[in-house]
């Protein structure tokens, strides 16, 4: 374990842009981990735990110590005939636990395949793609507490996982450094293929799943056509969460809202109405009529193909793109007076 000075920070985050750490270090295994927590420059500086960077906006240098996580493990906790329980590190690429079920042929994760980043970061915000969540197969979350350094294990419930939320993103936002991750994952077969986008490619495709390779190879073709590669243009995915109005409490909102704009597209989820926010955001723009989506501000802007994605096209600043967002949020409220908050984590 080495801690380093003034890191620099620009090819740790996909949108790239710059940023130095005050303090630097790469943590491999749990032993480094008791080493860390016994570091005067641990204890004494504000910390940040970094995986792939992806989900990740720095708008200025981080003044603290920024510690990698490397910590890289997959196995099998216990199995039986119909499920099997899997235990990674949280240094682990998330694409890659994709690819050690898909290869044994287990369902559940198969709908998140080629999202972007670590196994450790997941919980962070229930990530979620073509009709899944991680909830869906989560057992249990491994952290470390910054501040007693005692090992803790949250089951599903402890960590309050919610629509791109969890505990770790309110409550205990970095008060603890996740380890380790376990997921139950069924051996039966078990494909979902509710989500519309997913199923049209399958028909469009005559693509009979047979095994859970069939979806995660369906999810990345979409997946790859779709979105920006952040290897060719900075970005960190979605930016922004989309709006959920309560059915009853936001009655009179969404009546007015629909009566203004009936062609507004929306989802029924439970108690909630969806409404995606790229929608809201291609209806609004800078000025003039124009809309935000392929709009070029400097070096940075929105993509051509996905209004919630904002890109660095090269040489943009955290700052640049938090303008950026902050001027489409404004364009967004003052329209439909809905409030679109990011799904990034700004430093
Ligand atoms: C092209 C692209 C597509 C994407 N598509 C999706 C998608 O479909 N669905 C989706 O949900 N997300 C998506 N994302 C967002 C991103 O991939 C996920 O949020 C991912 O889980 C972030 O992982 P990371 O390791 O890069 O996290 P980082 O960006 O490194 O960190 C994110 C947050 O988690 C904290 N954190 C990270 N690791 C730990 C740890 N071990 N302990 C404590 N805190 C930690 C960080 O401090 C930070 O606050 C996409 C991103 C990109 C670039």
């Amino acid at each position: 374990m080495k801690i380093i000075q003034n890191y620099d920070l620009t090819r740790l985050n996909t949108f790239g842009v710059p940023a130095t750490a005050k303090f630097f270090v790469e943590i491999e295994n749990e032993l480094e981990i008791k080493e860390l927590f016994t570091d005067d420059v641990f204890k004494n500086n504000q910390k940040l735990f970094l995986g792939g960077g992806s989900n990740i906006l720095f708008t200025q240098d981080f003044d603290g110590l920024v510690v990698l996580n490397k910590l890289k493990g997959i196995g099998i906790l216990e199995e039986d005939k119909e499920s099997v329980l899997v235990r990674a590190m949280s240094g682990e690429e998330w694409h890659d636990i994709v690819l050690f079920a898909v290869k044994n042929n287990y369902w559940g994760i198969e709908n998140l395949s080629l999202i972007p980043g670590t196994v450790g970061a997941a919980p962070m915000q229930n990530i979620g793609a073509y009709g899944a969540e991680l909830k869906n197969t989560l057992v249990s979350v491994e952290g470390y507490d910054i501040e007693s350094g005692e090992k803790k294990v949250f089951t599903k419930e402890e960590c309050e996982l919610g629509y791109r939320d969890s505990v770790f993103k309110n409550r205990l936002q970095g008060k603890y450094f996740i380890v380790g991750v376990t997921l139950k994952l069924s051996k039966v077969f078990n494909p979902n293929t509710s989500y519309k986008i997913l199923k049209d490619h399958l028909v469009e495709n005559k693509i009979e799943v047979k095994n859970s390779k069939d979806i995660c190879d369906a999810v990345c073709a979409i997946r790859r056509s779709k979105l920006p590669d952040p290897a060719v243009i900075g970005n960190a995915g979605s930016f922004f969460k989309n709006v959920f109005l309560e059915k009853t409490k936001d009655k009179e909102k969404i009546d007015k809202l629909f009566l203004e704009y009936p062609e507004m597209p929306s989802f029924e989820e439970g108690d909630f109405i969806k409404i995606p926010s790229a929608w809201l955001i291609e209806q609004c723009g800078p000025a003039n009529g124009a809309s935000w989506k392929g709009k070029r501000i400097g070096n940075v802007g929105v993509h051509e193909r996905q209004a919630l994605v904002l890109v660095n096209h090269g040489g943009g600043t955290g700052l640049e793109i938090k303008n950026l967002s902050e001027q489409i949020t404004d364009s967004v409220f003052q329209k439909f007076g809905l409030k679109i908050s990011p799904e990034v984590n700004l430093i």
